[in-house]
């Protein structure tokens, strides 16, 4: 559709343009005028038709009428004698119509009815059935033979079927008489039948070559009134010409339209139009061509000034392109040499600007002496190739300046004129200036990055390095773990970490100061890179963490002797500023190897490994292996419980009572912590308070033993103080807690009723300024100090001297032997004499027979306690132990 009124819109352009306004306006008065002749030409020939066919329907119409009246002429000759001879016989009437049929008619027969009855006929044959036809009494007949008789008239009807067969018109003459006296009696009727067929015939109605179909309408000769009898009805409706036929008692009408009916078309029509058209075509196309002639003038001028114009603002916008870019153009003859330049050209070379022309001398003078033979070769070049021309120099200008031009150009051939060379020149100084800037810039750019790039270098070094004793670090044994650990899945081999603990590293730095901590840093680090192999890795992971990785392809190394290396070698005594220092390490193992080398799984289990070999005592190594991995997962369940079994108090307290050596009473009772294991049953301490101390949790089993021991000892001692002293053990853990003091003050003890027992290596912790400070807090809170297992540590006699505990406890493993081993008791015995002379009691644990309560009663020992008189038992079971005395009786 849109195409379609895009065609259509193209066409309408094209008429309407307007140099085609005459040819148009003289087309549509050349319709106009062709249609109102073709117009007339139609009406000239219809009516040349109409004339046609109205002058053939005379013919028939003079005929017609011509023939009917001759007809009835004949039969009135007949009426005329009826009416003179009034008693007429049939072989009268015979005669006298045999003599009238010899005329040329269209009559068939005539009847004669005297007295409307009739009773002659002629012929008779055929018509014999006519007579005695009684027109009164005959519906058919009556009315026209009334009419007849009534107006004395005839009347003539039809065309009527004739009883006889076929049709005719019937006229019905009335005959009258004169009597005597002039008076006219109705005689009867005479009626003649005329034959429709002959009628037709004779008056050429049929005829087949009339060339015009007739229709006769007028029945009775009624004229137009009457109905139609003869031809198609289409006549009538045809648009016919038409004529009246009179006839003596009526009309008829007849109609005519011509055999195939009326032509619309006149048979010179075409040739008219096409003479129209030829006229038309010559009056229109010379104006059509003209107007499009015109049209396209218009279009030349059109574009021809919009061409001016956009001419004129490119060359404004070239002048001023020129003008503020300070661009100069030049141009040369080649052939000639004849120059010119602009004026702009001119400024940049410094001359007059006098539009005078220049030479190629003017151009060459003016470059700089250095510039001067590469710049002229540039330009020669161009001209020997014919090629563009490009060119940088620098000028030396009148006044001494320097200025850089920038020349560019191009050889142009104009068929009219000689080649010629057209170029321009620009001022390029600042471009030269910033570039020479911007390589400075670049260069020192250049040099800037080069530092960076060391720094860089330096920083990355640091990253990856510990700073005191340029060990890599941990992030760099990350890295090497992992690269180590990828080619170990590739290639094979095995990885094995060493990871090394420096053992009281942190009191050579508490007592010395850091800066002997460092050294002794440093000479650990000295002594690792001493003892393992180059390709061997050493970090430093941690204050005093460090690692060493050994990898080898086939056999596994012997790392046990490497690391007994290490630790011998560490455990030398190191010179600082005057000073022994002496430090040990632990180390702890792992290897894995091929494919499933994890780097992260060897960090751990090497740590497991190292925590194994701290807990085994220190300066030792250990392996890392499943059995280990087996037992971390067990305390880690026993872990578990414990922490379930603190919240579900399944801690408590039981009691071995302590005796004075010399009258066996009572003094007092050490309480010992018992797990009352969910499953297992009552557990003693070894079973749990290793792992209780890793967990952090000893503290508060020290705490809710002596509140329980404490609550007991109140209820005990309600009426008679029968529970003089309790003594509970006191982790090293508690000691460091800042805030023991205050809670034992809450506790409101009575001095003299609650002893700590401190093993001996809490001494050794001397330094320690709050285990110091608890220590003196709690000997004013009245409570005594007893150092616990006296003799497995190194307590030295003054650090004794400075503590000055309460009491000494010897342990049950120096105990023990006494009975059998003189050298034992008597080392035991002077522990017991050191005790005495420092004013420091002596207790003694493991008292297993009677024997051995002997002997140390013997030496002096102060107190005993040991299964020989009774073993730690439970809350109720000590105070019915208490109630009956029982001791009394052992003893
Ligand atoms: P300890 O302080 O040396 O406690 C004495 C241990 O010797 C107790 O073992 C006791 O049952 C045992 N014993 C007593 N008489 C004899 C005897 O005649 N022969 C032998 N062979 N042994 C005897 P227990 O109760 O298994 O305690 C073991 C260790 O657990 C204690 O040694 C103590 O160091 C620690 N401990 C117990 N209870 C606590 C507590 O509440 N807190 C802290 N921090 N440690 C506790
Ligand atoms: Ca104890
Ligand atoms: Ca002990």
């Amino acid at each position: 559709m849109a195409a379609k009124g895009g065609k259509f819109g193209h066409w309408a352009a094209l008429i309407w343009r307007p140099g085609n306004i005459p040819a148009v306006i003289a087309l549509m008065v050349m319709l106009a005028a062709g249609a109102f002749a073709d117009y007339q030409n139609g009406v000239l020939f219809a009516q040349s038709q109409r004339a046609d066919v109205l002058a053939r329907l005379n013919v028939i119409r003079a005929r017609l009428e011509g023939n009917i009246n001759a007809n009835i002429q004949l039969v009135r000759g007949l009426v005329s004698v009826i009416s003179t001879e009034p008693d007429i016989e049939a072989p009268r009437f015979t005669a006298l119509a045999a003599n009238l049929f010899l005329q040329d008619s269209q009559l068939r027969s005539i009847a004669a009815a005297p007295g409307m009855v009739v009773t002659m006929v002629y012929p008779v044959a055929g018509n014999e059935r006519a007579l005695g036809l009684d027109y009164r009494t005959n519906p058919a007949q009556r009315d026209a033979a009334m009419r007849a008789k009534q107006h004395n008239q005839l009347v003539l009807a039809g065309p009527v079927k004739l009883v006889q067969g076929g049709e005719g018109f019937v006229g019905r003459f009335p005959v009258y008489q004169p009597d005597d006296f002039g008076r006219q009696h109705f005689w009867g009727l005479v009626s003649a039948v005329i034959d429709v067929d002959r009628l037709y015939s004779d008056s050429g109605v049929t005829d087949p070559g009339l060339g015009i179909v007739l229709a006769i309408s007028g029945r009775d000769v009624q004229g137009s009134k009457g109905s139609r009898f003869f031809g198609p009805g289409s006549v009538i409706s045809g648009d016919p010409v038409t004529a009246d036929v009179f006839l003596p008692a009526g009309s008829w009408q007849i109609s005519a339209i011509p055999t195939g009916g009326w032509q619309t078309t006149a048979p010179n029509a075409w040739l008219l139009r096409l003479a129209m058209l030829v006229a038309a075509a010559l009056v229109v196309v010379p104006l059509l061509v003209s107007g499009r002639l015109i049209a396209e003038r218009h279009i030349n001028i059109k574009q021809l000034r919009e061409r001016e114009q956009q001419l004129a603002r490119l060359s404004r916008r070239l002048e001023l392109a020129l003008d503020t870019s300070k661009v100069g153009v030049w141009e040369m003859d080649i052939a000639s040499g004849d120059l010119h330049w602009d004026d702009r050209m001119n400024e940049l070379y410094g001359l007059p600007t006098d539009g005078g022309s220049r030479s190629y001398h003017d151009w060459r003078n003016a470059l700089h002496p250095d510039d001067a033979d590469r710049a002229s070769l540039d330009f020669r070049k161009a001209l020997n190739s014919r090629g563009r021309y490009y060119s940088e120099y620098r000028l030396l200008l009148p006044d001494g300046q320097e200025r850089n031009i920038r020349a560019i150009g191009a050889i142009y051939e104009d068929p009219d004129a000689p080649p010629r060379i057209v170029g321009v020149n620009w001022d390029v100084s600042v471009d030269v200036a910033l570039n020479e800037d911007l390589r400075r810039a670049k260069s020192q750019a250049d040099a800037r990055n080069a530092e960076l790039e060391v720094a860089k270098a330096s920083i990355e070094y640091n990253a990856l390095h510990d700073s005191l004793t340029g060990l890599p670090n941990r992030r760099y044994l990350d890295q090497m773990l992992k690269q180590r650990a990828a080619h170990c899945r590739r290639e094979g081999g095995s990885i094995s970490l060493l990871h090394i603990d420096l053992d009281r590293f942190k009191q050579i730095n508490d007592t010395l100061g850091h800066a002997a901590g460092d050294a002794m840093l440093i000479h650990a680090s000295e002594v690792l890179k001493d003892k393992v192999r180059d390709d061997d890795f050493v970090a430093r992971i941690g204050g005093d963490e460090f690692v060493v990785v050994c990898t080898s392809k086939g056999r596994p190394r012997d790392l046990s002797t490497l690391a007994d290396r290490i630790i011998a070698t560490m455990r030398d005594p190191v010179a600082y500023q005057g000073h022994e220092c002496r430090f040990g390490v632990s180390v702890g193992i792992a290897t894995e190897a091929g494919t499933g080398v994890d780097p992260n799984r060897l960090l751990i289990n090497a740590d497991i490994a190292l925590y194994r070999a701290k807990s085994r005592g220190r300066n030792r190594h250990e392996f890392f292996s499943d059995a280990l991995q087996a037992e971390i997962v067990t305390t880690k369940k026993v872990a578990d419980d414990i922490l379930s079994g603190l919240e579900r108090n399944e801690f408590v307290a039981y009691y071995q009572p302590q005796f004075d050596a010399r009258t066996l009473d009572l003094i007092g009772v050490e309480a010992l912590v018992r797990w009352q294991h969910p499953s297992q049953g009552l557990l003693a301490p070894d079973r749990f308070l290793r792992i209780a101390e890793e967990l952090n949790v000893l503290a508060s089993i020290d705490r809710l033993v002596l509140d329980q021991a404490l609550a007991l000892q109140r209820r005990l001692n309600i009426d008679h103080k029968v529970l003089p002293r309790i003594s509970v053990n006191v982790s090293s853990r508690r000691l460091h807690d800042e805030t023991l003091i205050a809670n034992l003050r809450e506790l409101d003890i009575e001095p003299g009723t609650v002893a700590f027992e401190l093993v001996e290596s809490i001494y050794l912790d001397e330094s320690d300024e709050i285990v110091g400070w608890n220590i003196d807090q709690i000997k004013e809170l009245g409570i005594d100090i007893e150092i616990d297992d006296f003799g497995t540590g190194y307590a030295s006699i003054v650090s004794l001297l400075k503590l000055k505990p309460n009491r000494l406890k010897i342990d049950r493993q120096l105990v023990e032997p006494i009975v059998s081993s003189p050298s034992q008791r008597h080392l035991v015995e002077s522990i017991i004499e050191i005790g005495q002379s420092l004013g420091i009691g002596v207790v003694a644990e493991g008292v297993e027979s009677m024997e051995h309560a002997r002997i140390l009663g013997e030496i002096r020992c102060d107190i005993l306690q040991g299964y020989a008189f009774a073993r730690p038992m439970s809350a109720a079971d000590l105070e019915a132990f208490i109630l009956r005395d029982a001791w009394r009786k052992v003893s």
